[in-house]
């Protein structure tokens, strides 16, 4: 067993973490603020080639594996979460699906925009009404001809409306299985298609320089030929695509409890309280110590599950001790750096305060605590 980073590792992580440093952070309170996307940002990204990071060269991407790509997300949610999740729902979500499932005439036709970064495309399963029970999806597509007649609606659906999205993955259902249950499966939605509607972005807590919409589907026709993979294949299409991303998301959270780290230990040091730095109190060291102690161990979990998916083993159960473990000392950190910042940690102006916003979400998107904690326990035979 070893856990340390190989020099290409070491070379990657560094070369990202001075990315998020020198091109992220001078601009993206601005974003965050304004509720504006970073779209120069995101084409510095593409041309460094983080979109292509896990995907084979013969598709335009760099080669790489899954591991890479967590170790760039846990460098970029260090300083940004938003510009974070755009490169992990870019990848783990809109990519890797048709990196998967697709066609060669799919991939040839969407992975070298996708990977490259020029274009983003969304994954449509969340719907208004169902989100945790995905199979309770209501939208439908019929077979009418050589074409998918799509009807239904999606909810906070990330990269979805952006002026680079090229196009959505979305859910259906497309009939019925022999034992009763609903046939879902997967269909690609181009941008533009007419009857695919997205509505403004949504007002949030955090990830505000992020793109969310809500999309609706009005007799909207694709071709035939748009399907994902096999017909009803849909639920296990997902099931692994958020299984993979429950380890992305752990290695974003532990970003954000390490930049909770960082600046923590800088403030502790710059202010001063009763003639002395705070940091030199013990009960603000032990906090910071034990800040440094959850994203270690979050970390280690992370490696952990991204090692045992690499290797080809069942990685389901680690991956959502992860991403539980991972968002709930995100939460923790953010809440603690918040407290050494005292009054300036609820002022906006600190990255603190888009830490402590940004942080609450991890314990929500692709999949809930109280979802890891399912996963967790029916692989344990419960
Ligand atoms: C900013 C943002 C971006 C997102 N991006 C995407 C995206 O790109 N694509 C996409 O498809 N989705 C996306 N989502 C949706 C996200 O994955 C869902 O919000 C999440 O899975 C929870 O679903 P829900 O909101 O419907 O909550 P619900 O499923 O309604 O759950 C509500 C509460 O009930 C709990 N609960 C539900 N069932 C049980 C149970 N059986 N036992 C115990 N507790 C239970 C939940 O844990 C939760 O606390 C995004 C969400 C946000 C906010």
């Amino acid at each position: 067993m070893d856990f340390r980073l190989t020099d290409e590792q070491t070379a990657l992580r560094e070369s990202v973490r001075d990315f998020a440093r020198e091109v992220v952070a001078p601009v993206i309170a601005e974003h965050y603020e304004q509720h504006t996307f970073p779209y120069e940002v995101i084409r510095q990204m593409g041309k460094m080639g983080l979109f292509g990071l896990p995907f084979g060269e013969e598709h335009g991407g760099m080669g790489g594996d899954y591991f890479a790509l967590c170790l760039a997300l846990e460098e970029i949610a260090r300083v940004d979460s938003s510009v974070a999740i755009t490169l992990e729902a870019a990848v783990s979500l809109g990519a890797m699906p048709v990196y998967r499932f697709g066609t060669e005439e799919q991939k040839a036709t969407w992975l070298p925009k996708l990977l490259s970064g020029e274009a983003l495309a969304g994954f449509g399963l969340t719907e208004p009404g169902t989100g945790s029970d995905a199979a309770g999806t209501q939208t439908r597509a019929l077979l009418d001809g050589d074409e998918w007649v799509i009807n239904g609606s999606k909810a906070f659906i990330t990269n979805s409306g952006t002026d680079i999205t090229a196009m959505v993955t979305v859910t259906a259902v497309t009939g019925t299985n022999p034992d009763g249950s609903k046939e879902l499966s997967t269909i690609i939605v181009p941008t533009g298609t007419p009857g695919f509607t997205v509505a403004p972005g949504y007002s949030k807590v955090g990830w505000t320089a992020s793109d969310t919409h809500e999309l609706t589907f009005d007799d909207c026709r694709v071709p035939a030929a748009n399907l994902l993979g096999a017909r009803g294949r849909g639920f296990a299409q997902f099931l692994r695509i958020l299984d993979e991303g429950r380890i992305a998301i752990a290695a974003l959270a532990v970003g954000l409890a390490q930049g909770c780290v960082d600046e923590s230990i800088k403030y502790a040091k710059e202010r001063h309280a009763f003639g002395r730095p705070i940091g030199a109190n013990q009960a603000i060291q032990f906090k910071i110590a034990d800040m440094e102690l959850k994203a270690h161990t979050a970390r280690l979990a992370y490696y952990d599950a991204a090692a045992r998916m690499l290797a080809g083993e069942p990685f389901k159960r680690q991956a959502a001790i992860a991403k539980l473990h991972a968002s709930t000392i995100a939460v923790d950190n953010a809440r603690e750096a918040t407290q050494i910042h005292g009054g300036y940690g609820f002022m906006n102006e600190y990255p603190v305060a888009r830490f402590w916003r940004d942080s609450k979400i991890l314990e929500i998107g692709e999949g809930t605590s109280e979802v890891q904690r399912m996963i967790i326990a029916r692989d344990l035979g419960l």
